[in-house]
């Protein structure tokens, strides 16, 4: 076992390098504090955008239109500009109280004390395990985030015949990268009785020539080795297999808090994000949370028209919405550190 290696201080810890945590790294530094240093477990600072190889982004942030990996890069310059430290391939592994950070690195395990600490850490799809779909753990079955991450960041493609679940806006741009790897998914599936998203987004599925099955349920995966096909439920209950060589699990948003949830911060039961007040800080002042890792509960979200009332999913900002929440907290922190911010 790796020993503790170091005992560290800075008065800003931030943990996530996508926009919300390189807005905020950036702001903080822009407004003179010092000591900053922003934790990332990737190799690369950037956030989900790295693997959305598609616009719009950065309309907001810098009034121009950007791919995901150009606009990740750009935000990571911007923070480096002002003097941001991102450390890579550092992963934060317990929140304590006081601001005290456990952490993993390639330099091994080292402790942090940070008079101020901000989550970042977004949000992710609900994957196939905490789905319980039951089926083998074939080979070929991912969620969207995944599949962007292989097929943009590591040139590969884990299927070619994949069956698309759900109809999200994240599971069209599951079909955009499907289509940007040259391969053909053989059905989208929807549990419910319309599309999650309105007309003409699903009309992708017509364009693509992918059949789009409503009120239908995935509720095996067959195949030993790899995946061989999935076995649907339709509304009448009548259960039918289609061919497929791979899953893909789209959407089904759910806040990255494992750190929240091991830790001494307060969840909000119903979304299981860290409990925040007005101003982002969480149950201990020491710390405080911004961009996705908050999801407002499903009545207070506000709901982007490209979804249809009645059929929404768990609520999600967007990259130019999330930037906005860091450098609020940001601001929020600057305040908390000059004894200028109230208790709620
Ligand atoms: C699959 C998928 C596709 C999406 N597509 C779009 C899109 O096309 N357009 C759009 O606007 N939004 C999209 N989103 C929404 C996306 O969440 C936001 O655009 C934005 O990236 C959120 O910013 P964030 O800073 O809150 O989190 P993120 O961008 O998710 O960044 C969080 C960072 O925290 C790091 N992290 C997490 N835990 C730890 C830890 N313990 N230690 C250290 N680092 C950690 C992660 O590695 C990550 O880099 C998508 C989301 C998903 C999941």
């Amino acid at each position: 076992m790796t020993d503790i290696i170091e005992q560290e201080s800075c008065d800003v810890a931030i943990i996530g390098a996508g926009p919300s945590g390189l807005s905020a790294a950036t702001m903080l530094k822009k407004s003179g504090i010092q000591r900053i240093v922003v934790l990332e477990r990737e190799a690369e600072a950037g956030g989900i955008p790295r693997h959305c190889g598609h616009p719009p982004f950065g309309i907001r942030e810098y009034q121009r239109v950007l791919t995901g990996p150009a606009y990740a890069k750009k935000l990571v310059e911007t923070a480096q500009s002002t003097g941001v430290n991102i450390s890579l391939k550092t992963t934060v592994t317990m929140l304590g109280s006081g601001g005290e950070l456990s952490i993993v690195s390639p330099a091994g395990l080292r402790k942090l004390t940070a008079k101020r600490v901000l989550l970042a850490t977004g949000i992710r799809e609900t994957p196939r395990s905490a789905r319980l779909v039951s089926g083998n753990r074939a080979l070929g079955i991912c969620t969207t985030g995944a599949l962007q991450s292989m097929v943009y960041l590591k040139n590969r493609i884990p299927f070619r015949r994949p069956v698309v679940v759900g109809t999200e806006i994240v599971s069209f741009s599951a079909l955009l990268t499907c289509r940007d790897a040259s391969f053909q998914p053989v059905a989208m599936l929807e549990e419910k009785l319309r599309p999650s998203v309105r007309w003409p987004i699903y009309e992708l599925t017509r364009w693509f020539g992918v059949p789009l099955y409503l009120q239908t349920e995935i509720v095996n995966i067959l195949g030993n080795e790899r995946v061989e096909a999935v076995q649907v439920s339709d509304k009448n209950g009548k259960v039918r297999d289609i061919a497929c060589d791979g899953v893909l699990f789209t959407g089904q948003y759910t806040p990255e808090s494992n750190l929240a949830r091991i830790s001494h911060l307060t969840l909000d039961p119903e979304t299981n994000s860290p409990d925040v007040d007005e101003f982002g800080r969480c149950s201990d002042p020491v710390y405080y949370a911004a961009g996705n890792v908050v999801q407002p509960p499903c009545n207070q979200a506000k709901v982007p028209i490209y979804y249809v009332a009645g059929n929404l999913p768990n609520p999600v900002d967007n990259a130019g919405q999330c930037w906005s929440q860091g450098r609020a907290a940001a601001k929020n922190i600057v305040k908390d550190l000059a004894g200028n911010l109230p208790f709620s």
